[in-house]
């Protein structure tokens, strides 16, 4: 953009970017052995029916303390990870100590995995799931998914091929922050998605009284009902928006209201919990 406005004004954007570039470049290094030295971990989300609020799952959500820069947000660090081709080996690391984890809950509580496009590309990833399920002894059913629009931009590469080998193990898939991306209802009727997550943004904007996104709301949920697919509701922060999101049909809700993401020991504990405790809490 800079070079864009002329040679002159480009000198002065320079340092800037050279300032940028050189964060990645270090915060890359870093992450390159985050793994192996025990600096990430995962965050678990519970993931709540709508209309009983009784727990159903939990997605897990990674998180990276660096010793040297702190906390990372995710936003940053996953596309940088995508960037430098290490979200292979860290996503293998994410579905593996998700589903060892979700093993030790019971039987009828999911685990939600994030999956970026990059990792569909990989031929290794359906031996990554098969291998993940397998040394954990989490059956299939249990472990859902979390694409995003972004996988059917790349299609020709394969990556529908890839979802259909996964959905053949039985695991299920789930469409992530639905109408933010590159939405083409095509892939909606061509791919066994589970349910849709009705992105957050719809969600506090329907609260606000935005006409747009409750009509938008309603369309996804009637769309999704008559595919036979469920529809969650992201980032439900108050009472009155789970009400709002209930009276329009969506089956489950995730956000602050119901529980921020929780270390894993917490986690374990809800999960352990009788629904009608949860209810209740
Ligand atoms: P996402 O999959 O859409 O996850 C939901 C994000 O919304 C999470 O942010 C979660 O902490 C946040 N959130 C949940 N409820 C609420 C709420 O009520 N209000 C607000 N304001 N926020 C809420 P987080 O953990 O920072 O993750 C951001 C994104 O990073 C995720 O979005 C996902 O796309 C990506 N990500 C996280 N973990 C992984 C992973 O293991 N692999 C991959 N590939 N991506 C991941
Ligand atoms: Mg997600
Ligand atoms: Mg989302
Ligand atoms: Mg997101």
């Amino acid at each position: 953009r800079a070079k864009d406005a002329g040679r002159g004004v480009f000198r002065t954007y320079e340092p800037e970017l050279h300032v940028q570039a050189e964060e990645r470049r270090v915060l890359e290094m870093a992450l390159r052995s985050a793994v192996e030295k025990g600096e990430m971990f995962l965050m678990y989300q519970p993931v709540v029916d709508a209309g009983s609020g009784h727990l159903r799952g939990f997605e897990a959500l990674l998180r990276w303390t660096s010793p040297e820069f702190g906390p990372v947000s995710p936003d940053k660090f996953i596309p940088l990870a995508e960037d430098a081709r290490l979200i292979a080996p860290i996503g293998a690391w994410v579905l593996r100590t998700a589903c060892e984890e979700a093993a030790t809950w019971p039987s009828n509580i999911r685990i939600a995995v994030n999956v970026s496009p990059d990792q569909l590309q990989n031929p290794n990833f359906v031996t990554t799931v098969t291998s993940s399920l397998a040394s954990t002894g989490l059956s299939a059913e249990r472990l859902e998914l979390e694409v995003t629009e972004s996988v059917f931009m790349h299609e020709g590469l394969g990556a529908t091929k890839v979802l259909e080998r996964v959905l053949d193990l039985g695991v299920r898939l789930s469409l992530d922050d639905f109408g933010t991306g590159y939405s083409s209802l095509g892939y909606l009727s061509r791919t066994r998605f589970s349910s849709i997550k009705i992105d957050r943004s719809f969600v506090q904007d329907a609260a606000k009284g935005v006409r747009e996104a409750v009509a938008i709301i309603r369309a996804v949920v009637a769309l999704a009902n008559s595919l036979g697919m469920a529809t969650t509701a992201e980032g439900v922060e108050t009472e009155a928006e789970h009400q709002m999101v209930q009276e329009f049909g969506c089956t489950k809700v995730q956000g602050y209201y119901f529980g921020r993401p929780l270390p894993v020991e917490e986690a374990r504990a809800l999960a352990g919990r009788r629904w009608d405790e949860f209810a209740a809490a």
